[in-house]
């Protein structure tokens, strides 16, 4: 047993701390699968646990990083074995359990997926918890009966991660795509995606009248607070909002008069304790709907070594699109 490289967060008497450093084998956590780790990404989530900016890390010392791609190495689990391709998405990964920023992860077999056809290892993490949420999102739109015919769909947050693959899948479906952002000089990398206008976030963001004038059937928001209040206010007759994010705030500052007066509904996302067959349902989707020209234009990529400042980044609204983690 050796050691890796790892970034690593810690909490001392002056509080946390985070560090890139050589970490022990011996010190990973129990887990029937070991897998040296390719590629991570940078999501929201790891911003927080990076920063400490919200109590996101609850063990300490902890590699955050709550997604990755990576080779099995050793497996004791009977769907796995060395050689083969995985995935793992959440499962309190970089929150609980030693998570996807270093050269090795042990996890349970059980929160793998087998990296879905179609996709590198790269695109994968490329696409990583910030797209999968987003399918995650327009699955439950579809779920609920909800069409490109129906009228417009909004998307909140729409040059971040969960943002731009939602707007780039939706578009692809043959929705009529409303970006929301405060990055209105990213219109054109909007429009790129597939968005066929751009709204200012400020629109959204005042406190919401409990209606306002239908403007679209259906939304992805990643923000929450009153930004998801006016969504609601603004759904169509028998509409529905996927609300998956808090970027902009935890509350929901909103009335009844959408749900009793509109039928609208809220149909909440949670990618971290998702059900296997609904993960494998959307990594195939993923596989087969996102276009790869729209993948690269939404990518950037960044070494282990930067990860800790991209967490900052993230947080302050700077980083576009999706990050991918180069670990190996
Ligand atoms: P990003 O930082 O990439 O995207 C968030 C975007 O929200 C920003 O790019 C910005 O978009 C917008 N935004 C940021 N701050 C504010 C603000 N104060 N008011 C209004 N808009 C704001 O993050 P991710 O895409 O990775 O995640 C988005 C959200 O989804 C996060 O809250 C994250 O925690 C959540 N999430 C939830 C998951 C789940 O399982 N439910 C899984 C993954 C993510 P713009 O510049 O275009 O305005």
């Amino acid at each position: 047993m050796g050691t890796f490289k790892a970034v690593v967060v810690e909490k001392g008497e002056g509080g946390q701390s985070v560090g890139l450093k050589d970490f022990n084998e011996t010190d990973l956590m129990e887990g029937d699968v070991t897998v040296r780790v390719t590629h991570s990404t940078l999501n929201y989530k790891d911003g927080l646990a990076l920063t400490g900016k919200a109590p996101v890390v609850r063990r300490f010392p902890m590699i955050p990083g709550i997604d990755f791609a990576g080779v099995v190495e050793t497996s004791s689990h009977p769907e796995f074995k060395p050689g083969d391709q995985v995935v793992l998405n959440g499962w309190g990964t970089g929150e609980t359990h030693l998570g996807a920023y270093a050269q090795k992860s042990r996890v349970k077999g059980d929160w793998l997926i087998p990296l879905p056809e179609r996709l590198s290892p790269e695109q994968a993490m490329a696409i990583g918890t910030a797209g999968y949420t987003a399918m995650l999102a327009v699955l439950a739109l579809e779920k609920h009966g909800l069409k490109p015919g129906k009228g417009p769909a909004v998307v909140t947050g729409a040059a971040g991660g969960v943002g731009s693959v939602a707007t780039a899948l939706l578009a692809k479906t043959g929705w009529h795509v409303i970006a929301s952002t405060g990055r209105t000089q990213e219109a054109d990398y909007l429009k790129g995606l597939g968005a066929a206008e751009i709204i200012d976030r400020n629109e959204l963001s005042q406190p919401a009248k409990p209606l306002a004038k239908e403007r679209w059937a259906a939304g992805v928001d990643s923000v929450g607070s009153h930004t998801l209040a006016n969504l609601l206010a603004n759904t169509k007759y028998r509409g529905g909002i996927a609300a998956c994010g808090l970027a902009g705030g935890m509350d929901l500052p909103t009335s009844v008069a959408p749900f009793i007066l509109r039928g609208v509904s809220l149909l909440g996302i949670d990618s971290v304790m998702a059900p296997k067959a609904l993960r494998l349902e959307a990594w195939s989707r993923l596989a087969s709907d996102l276009d790869r020209g729209r993948l690269v234009a939404m990518t950037t990529k960044i070494p282990l070594d930067r990860v800790i400042e991209a967490g900052r980044d993230i947080l302050e609204g700077r980083v576009r699109g999706r990050a991918v983690v180069e670990i190996c």
